[in-house]
């Protein structure tokens, strides 16, 4: 399919959009390339270190069974949102905008209360940049949890992109017509999702640093941002837990070939990402991890121990970072961040009579170098 190059989307993360003055720059950014049209925006993420993310306080005040804590969560919510009306001049009654977001505060619950964060930073956003307003839900279609391709085709062609749009991130409308969030980190994949539907070239994803290191600059002394990278070494870098971007958004990218570049503004350096640039270097991931290893027992083919063991991991829904298997023992680095669930497929793989051997935590890294472990 032949590539729109006159358009690109512009995606931009929580910490690009934590109060007014980000906001300033945004549209400094967005109003000096006018292919700049379709902009994606998250919700206000953190403004200082031990601040709090607003997609967070959502998730609290959307558990919350308690009227008068979730309505104090969701006063601090209002009070962040309030703030951005300093962006108006007096042409915009302020108080109808600080009446927009009670209502859509107040008059919300669940998913879609947490997707709020990213309607009313769009909502905003879009009034700031005088671009339209185009909601998620009319644009990210959701089919058996799923993104639906097709649906999401059919709904670029029914809008017009006139001036210009504003979309939030994070969310999309299943088949029944609900709201439905995508994965945390998900305006990635929004940005992803239309870039692909409206066909564009490139897709330009700004973030609070100048592109993907090649490390953790907390953890490694000196680090380099990676000019060009290829997709490949994009999605295993951020399956390696690297916060960049999900991998999901990056198998998105580079079914469609999209030219992505991450990068904080116009000035600095950045990453380009496309199939056929390639990193050179190495990159370092480290991430915490626990290991198991799990011992088969007699009587079963190496098939039926690999499909059950990796079935039952599935099923308990963990995640795995890496694995590998020598002689009759296999050894998985499980995602420590559950460890409810690691106990229950060590109870499941012994109900099974297999051996499980070890459950530690362990750091992984270089993964990249294939040097798999070290602790
Ligand atoms: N606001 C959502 C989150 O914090 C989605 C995003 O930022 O992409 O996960």
């Amino acid at each position: 399919m032949a590539k729109n190059g006159k358009i690109i989307v512009c995606k931009f993360g929580g910490s690009s959009a934590a109060d007014a003055e980000k906001f300033r720059v945004i549209k400094n950014v967005v109003l000096s390339n006018c292919k700049r049209k379709i902009i994606v925006v998250s919700a206000p993420g953190k403004r200082f270190d031990g601040d709090e993310k607003v997609t967070d306080l959502l998730v609290e005040a959307a558990a919350e069974r308690r009227k008068e804590i979730r309505e104090k969560i969701l006063r601090k919510v209002k009070e962040r949102f309030y703030d951005f009306t300093a962006l108006f001049g007096e042409n915009t009654d302020k108080e109808r905008v600080k009446k927009e977001i009670d209502c859509a505060l107040d008059g919300s619950e669940g998913e879609t209360l947490v997707s709020r964060g990213e309607f009313l930073s769009a909502k905003i956003l879009a009034e700031f940049l005088g671009f339209d307003f185009a909601d998620a839900k009319n644009l990210v279609k959701i089919r058996n949890e799923r993104i639906d391709e097709d649906g999401c085709l059919r709904a670029a062609q029914e809008v017009k992109i006139g001036r210009g749009l504003v979309v939030p991130g994070f969310y999309g409308e299943n088949e029944r017509g609900e709201i439905k969030l995508l994965p945390r980190g998900g305006s990635d994949l929004t940005g992803a999702v239309l870039s692909f539907a409206f066909g564009t070239e490139t897709y330009e994803n700004f973030t609070d640093v100048d592109g993907v290191f090649d490390a953790n600059p907390k953890e490694a002394g000196e680090t380099r941002v990676g000019e060009k990278i290829s997709y490949a070494q994009l999605r295993k870098f951020s399956q390696c837990g690297a916060k960049v971007m999900s991998a999901e958004a990056c198998g998105f990218l580079r079914r469609f070939s999209v030219k992505t570049i991450i990068k904080k503004d116009d000035k600095g350096k950045c990453t380009v990402v496309s199939a056929a640039t390639r990193y050179k270097g190495k990159f370092f991931a480290s991430i915490a991890a626990v290991k198991v290893v799990i011992k088969k027992c007699d009587g079963i083919s190496d098939g039926e121990f690999f499909a059950d063991v990796f079935g039952a991991a599935k099923n308990i829904g963990l995640k795995i970072f890496s694995f590998f298997s020598k002689n009759d023992d296999l050894t998985i680095y499980f995602s420590h961040d559950c460890p409810r669930k690691i106990f229950e497929f060590s109870d499941y793989a012994k109900k099974r009579g297999f051996g499980v051997f070890a459950c530690e935590n362990v750091c992984l890294f270089n993964l990249f170098c294939n040097k798999k472990i070290a602790r």
